[in-house]
């Protein structure tokens, strides 16, 4: 942990205030990777801490789940900005520079599933850049994959709700075949 909170491999060493590192349960069978932090995760040095946050323990509750039974991280672990007031997608080579942590991550957890969030994660895990093709269902990998966009997609188009709904059903379809332990699913504010 002391060594990835000292990590300097990329520039982002350079603009970060901290390094946020993965968080919940060690034995997680359920792994989330977002992209990387914004600006209030940086400052908290807590993954999902903003409003994508809410929405995100939303997506949580309305699947059966908490923050404390998965393991939630970044595939980059320092918040990507040129400017630091606006967040940037990590580029290319700081993702490749960020990766040894992930691995890390699900050698140490070695959860059933991984479930990313959003365009940028998904293309960092798997490389893949057509994330419209392949989210919503299971993407073969040595860790089985399901693609989710991010949460922050609910704030800016409504419009989609439905779709994620159904992408988050058959995500829960999934973890019920696999016999993870899930709660009754809870309404959501943005799920309905
Ligand atoms: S983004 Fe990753 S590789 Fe780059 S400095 Fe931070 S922890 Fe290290």
């Amino acid at each position: 942990m002391q060594e990835l909170k000292n990590c300097r491999k990329c520039g982002l060493a350079h603009t970060r205030t901290q390094v946020v590192p993965g968080t919940g349960a060690e034995d997680a069978r359920i792994m989330f990777t977002a992209e990387a932090p914004g600006k209030q995760e940086d400052r908290l040095g807590v993954g999902f801490s903003g409003s994508a946050g809410k929405i995100f323990d939303e997506i949580l509750a309305h699947l059966g789940l908490t923050r404390d039974v998965i393991w939630l991280n970044n595939a980059v672990r320092c918040r990507p900005t040129d400017t630091g007031a606006k967040n940037r997608a990590p580029h290319p080579s700081e993702i490749a520079a960020c990766r040894p942590w992930l691995e890390q991550d699900l050698r140490r957890v070695q959860p059933e599933i991984m479930v990313t969030l959003g365009r940028t994660a998904f293309f960092s895990v798997t490389g893949e850049v057509n994330f419209t093709q392949f989210r919503g269902k299971l993407y073969p990998a040595t860790v089985p994959l399901f693609p989710l966009a991010h949460p922050a997609y609910l704030i800016y188009r409504k419009t989609a709700v439905n779709e994620y709904r159904q992408d988050l059903e058959q995500l829960r379809q999934l973890l019920l075949k696999r016999n993870i332990p899930l709660l009754p699913p809870l309404p959501s504010r943005f799920m309905g």
